[in-house]
């Protein structure tokens, strides 16, 4: 049996209460502030919606978002003249939990659903196409359908009425889909997910505008994928040497002296060559997880910027491809007069920012994501509340005026397009290594999860976005009241039983 997942949300009022205790605040400004937070959002009853996830896609390199390069004109342009929410946070970095995130309104520590393979949604889970098909809707998928990261079989596999590989199968074809559906006069939900920030990247990503040709090699090539090219052979070397120091082969003996051979013909590849020859099992298990990027060192700033120039032009090809045909399509007025339209991202991307790329860390690189919305009758506005992927599910259902009786570990953002507050919260983002609390501008690092956790970073986001200036020994009682808060939340969590 699975129970109703249950987290009382008066934790996060006693907090933020406690939080101000003692703060000179004139009871006027009170008054003000209640009226604000309990302030009617925003309706849209019987609007269809468009949710579209950008993964990878990283705020901190849009210039909507503060971003010196103009990498995606379209999408700022829209985020500009619609609903834009620059403190937008992932509460986790990889695709898998996020995504089951945005669709629960749940915390990963509460679906649980946090490993590829490993677990099934339950179906007494709050799921956003399930509760919209039996609110009426006509509900459309367009991902791709045979990645691990996007389950069919364990995650989505209920709710959807429509399903195209967005492997093979073009933006435009799910967009007349929906486009169908509501000329019938139906309601409907399309959710389009793209990996098209993601890497690997191909040739054809070279940044025309960059002239440093040394990191060749980071591009995936067909000839580095079936061929013992160099290229290939020095992603061996870095990956044997990766494996070896983390105990990972079974047979480190026979890995070793593979890696031996290789590193002794550095400078003459027949020698190499015929090193591969002699080990067939091993080479065809590194081809098949063949990762030139895993070669990039985190310490050099020249391969990182040329890797993110790579990332800026990947964001300028998805903005001026079919994001831009996505958001002249959202400006028929046929479809613009009741649609909701919100583009979001899972997670980001880091360039060594920290030591590490990819999308390991809780750093803002890799949690700062994009969060606008184009909801008819409202305005242009920049929304400075802090909000979480966790609060699409809430924030949507609510716009629809549908009700439910799941309870949500996000929020309705809602009142918020009004004018209103959100009662001041904290958000958590996990990962296998730590969790973040994010109280405002603040945001501490934990060295893990649970009870035993202690604080090991805290920021002030505001005065150091980058995140370079660790303050917990200066502020350690104010971490300290932040993960005393975390504990007693933790203790009101009732994980998804399985
Ligand atoms: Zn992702």
């Amino acid at each position: 049996m699975v129970p109703i997942v249950k987290k009382s949300r008066i934790f996060r009022s006693l907090f933020y209460l406690a939080a101000v205790m003692g703060c000179s605040i004139l009871a006027a400004g009170i008054y003000w502030y209640a009226g604000k937070i309990f302030q009617r959002g925003i309706s849209c009853k019987n609007c269809n919606v468009i949710l579209v996830s950008l993964d990878t896609l990283s705020a901190d390199n849009l210039s909507c978002y503060g971003y010196e390069h103009n990498t995606a004109p379209n999408l700022c342009a829209f985020a500009d003249k619609q609903v834009n929410f620059p403190h937008a946070y992932a509460n986790s970095t990889y695709t898998l939990p996020t995504h089951v995130t945005m669709f629960t309104g749940l915390y990963p520590s509460t679906h649980t659903i946090q490993e590829v393979g490993t677990k099934k949604l339950p179906e007494s889970a709050p799921f956003l196409p399930s509760i919209l098909k039996d609110n009426g809707y006509r509900t459309i998928f367009l991902m791709d359908q045979y990645n691990p990261h996007m389950p069919m079989d364990t995650v989505y596999f209920r709710g959807i009425d429509t399903q195209f590989d967005e492997s093979t199968v073009p933006w435009s074809r799910a967009l007349n889909e929906f486009e169908n559906v509501i000329r019938r006069g139906e309601k409907a939900f399309l959710f389009i997910h793209s990996y098209y920030v993601h890497p690997p990247y191909n040739e054809e990503d070279k940044p025309a505008s960059y002239a440093d040709d040394d990191f060749d090699w980071i591009f995936l090539r067909d000839s580095d994928k079936t061929g013992n090219t160099q290229n290939f052979i020095d992603f061996l070397i870095t990956a044997l040497q990766h494996n070896l120091a983390n105990n990972v082969p079974k047979d480190p003996a026979r890995h070793r002296a593979l890696l031996d051979e290789l590193t002794a013909g550095v400078g003459n590849i027949i020698t190499q060559q015929k090193a591969l020859s002699r080990y067939d099992a091993i080479v065809k298990e590194y081809r098949e997880n063949y990762d030139p990027l895993i070669r990039l060192d985190p310490a050099d700033p020249r391969q990182m910027s040329y890797f993110k120039s790579v990332y800026d032009e990947r964001i300028r090809k998805l903005d001026s491809g079919p994001l831009r045909e996505l958001l002249s399509f959202v400006q028929k007025p046929s479809v613009a007069a009741n649609t909701i339209v919100i583009i979001t991202s899972d997670h980001g991307e880091e360039f060594g920012e920290h030591g590490f790329i990819s999308h390991s860390t809780l750093y803002n690189p890799n949690t700062h994501v994009v969060f606008t919305m184009g909801i008819p009758g409202v305005n242009s506005r920049r929304i400075m509340e802090y909000v979480q992927t966790a609060d699409i599910t809430p924030t949507i259902i609510d716009l629809l005026g549908i009700h439910t009786s799941f309870v949500f570990d996000g929020i309705s953002v809602a009142r918020t397009l009004s004018g209103g507050r959100l009662l001041r919260r904290m958000l958590v983002a996990e990962s296998a290594r730590n969790i973040t609390l994010r109280l405002g501008r603040w945001k501490l690092f934990l060295d893990k999860s649970g009870i035993d956790s202690v604080p090991v970073e805290l920021y002030d986001t505001e005065k150091d976005p980058k995140e370079q200036i660790n303050l917990l020994f200066s502020h350690f009682r104010f971490a300290q009241n932040m993960l005393s808060a975390y504990k007693r939340q933790i203790h009101e969590i009732t994980p998804l039983s399985f």
